[in-house]
């Protein structure tokens, strides 16, 4: 395969996506052209594969030598405060997820970047946007912090994009369910947490209730959209806010269900703590027919895929 001359910067690349997203870039761009930087010290599963350089995202003057420095044509941020993290901090979290986010896009217009990945999410929607299905344009009130920074942040990429011209993208990730890196501390950790517990201890105390439908996808799923969105041609981008992006619905209960088919003694009991007020304000499902559109998205994992899956590489 032959491979292209961008130079990518991933920033937060030590995270639950940025890991993940940090090798596939790499194995489509070689592993010298996509540098990965983190507050953190290096993730284990990339150390070897590639250039790391520690960076934090709020230091603008800092973000802007090494962009100029290697010759940066992409940048992935994936650096924020997550939803229930966002609930302990408030102040934090908006101060982090909107800087962050402006230090890249000004940045990017200074220096010509050609694109920029930003990913949003679900959390854009709040208690008044329609449960089911929830469309692309449709009340978006918020009411997390995380959702406020969310949202505004899709803002200020739609305002870059017409006001300079820079081709920014996103997408509205729903809940993201991974068995490689560690999830940051977001409201659908459950779906995550749910797998170790039942190979660990065949039991799971869940944060939210039973019947808490949430919108999900498998990594891979994720991943891929990711880079087909950044891969697609720039006149198929209708959305210069955030997409929405769907792939499968469920509840606490129906995961347990699918789990116990694979491990029969498994049993799960529910304790609803400040997380599920954060969830009952988020849609059940998503109506992502412009990403389908526009740029061919189409999802393969559903609940049963995706179940095995995680099972058998959890196990492992
Ligand atoms: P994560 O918390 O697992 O990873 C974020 C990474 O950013 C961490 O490694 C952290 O060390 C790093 N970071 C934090 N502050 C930094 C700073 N100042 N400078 C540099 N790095 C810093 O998060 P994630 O789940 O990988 O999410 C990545 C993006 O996707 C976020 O914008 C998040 O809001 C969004 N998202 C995630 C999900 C999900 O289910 N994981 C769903 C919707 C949207």
């Amino acid at each position: 395969m032959s491979m292209k001359k961008d130079k990518i910067l991933v920033i937060g690349a030590c995270g639950q996506i940025g890991v993940e997203l940090t090798l596939a870039l790499r194995k489509m761009y070689g592993d010298t052209n996509v540098i990965a930087s983190d507050l953190r010290e290096e993730h284990d599963l990339l150390k070897g594969s590639g250039p790391y350089v520690s960076l934090d995202v709020m230091n603008k003057e800092m973000l802007h030598v090494l962009v100029i420095r290697h010759n940066i044509t992409q940048i992935y941020l994936l650096a924020a405060i997550l939803s229930a993290t966002g609930e302990k901090n408030p102040l934090l979290a908006w101060h982090i997820n909107m800087q962050s986010l402006l230090n890249v896009l000004d940045i990017a217009k200074e220096e010509g970047i050609d694109k920029v990945y930003w990913p949003s999410s679900i959390a854009v929607f709040g208690p008044d946007s329609p449960k089911e299905t929830t469309p692309q344009h449709t009340i978006i009130e918020p009411t997390t912090i995380y959702g406020i920074s969310k949202f505004a942040g899709e803002r200020w990429c739609e305002y870059y994009n017409h006001r300079y011209g820079v081709d920014v993208r996103s997408l509205r990730y729903p809940g993201l369910i991974s068995y490689k890196s560690a999830p940051g501390g977001g409201t659908t950790d459950y779906a995550i947490e749910i797998f170790h517990e039942a190979l660990e201890e065949k039991k799971y105390t869940c944060f939210l209730s039973e019947g808490t439908y949430l919108p999900m996808m498998y990594m891979p799923d994720a991943i891929r959209a990711t880079i087909e969105l950044m891969e697609a041609d720039k006149s198929k981008i209708s959305v210069r806010s955030s997409y929405n992006l769907g792939a499968m619905s469920f509840s606490p209960k129906e995961i347990a269900a699918e789990i116990k088919k694979h491990i029969p003694e498994f049993t799960i009991s529910y304790e609803p703590d400040y997380r599920q007020q954060i969830a009952d304000g988020w849609p059940q499902s998503i109506d992502d027919e412009l990403a389908r559109a526009d740029w061919g998205w189409k999802p393969e994992y559903c609940l049963e895929k995706m179940t095995t899956d995680m099972l058998k590489n959890l196990a492992k």
